[in-house]
């Protein structure tokens, strides 16, 4: 059922159309890419039923390859959306906004995710660094005690980064 939906909506569809309705320029074939920083235009927009490909990232495919890519959504979410946004009555489906929230909040979650790691990883770094610039006391002193337990959080944080660079 969707291989037709794909199929008709390609065929309705030039390239052209799509990107300029969500709001891209062609000049000459051409438009900004907007899956890498581009500063000049590098994803060429083929005619008709043709689809589009970025010479620099090398991303590409169909009208609905390029809006699953745009939006973030799986193929069939794509083809839905293009159905609705051009009125081409090929499905009675809406576009599922739970879906999409889903894929949002799934993404943000994962950068948080990272952002705490690396917050966790550069504040360790920043006491490894603190302990390892302090000056070593005389076994007699008074802060021998705490000298030491600073050595053993330096294990530990060198066991950390050892674990975390070989992890990847
Ligand atoms: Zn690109």
């Amino acid at each position: 059922m969707y291989g037709d939906i794909f199929s008709q909506i390609k065929s309705s569809l030039t390239m052209a159309d799509v990107v300029e309705h969500y709001g891209f320029e062609v000049k000459r074939g051409v438009m900004l890419c907007p899956f890498h920083s581009d500063s000049h235009p590098s994803l060429k927009v083929y005619p008709g039923s043709r689809g589009w490909h970025c010479f620099v990232c090398d991303a590409g495919g169909s009208v609905i390859d390029f809006v699953a890519k745009l939006f973030h959504l799986n193929a069939r979410q794509a083809a839905i959306r293009l159905d609705n946004d051009f009125r081409l009555g090929l499905s009675t489906e809406k576009p599922d906004r739970r879906e999409v929230d889903r894929w949002v909040r799934e993404q943000r979650e994962k950068q948080a995710v990272l952002d705490a790691y690396r917050a966790e990883y550069d504040a360790k770094c920043r006491e490894a660094y603190l302990i390892r610039s302090m000056q070593k006391p005389p076994p007699e002193s008074p802060l021998w005690g705490e000298y030491a337990a600073l050595m053993g959080r330096l294990d530990y944080l060198d066991n950390y980064y050892f674990i975390q660079n070989h992890w990847r």
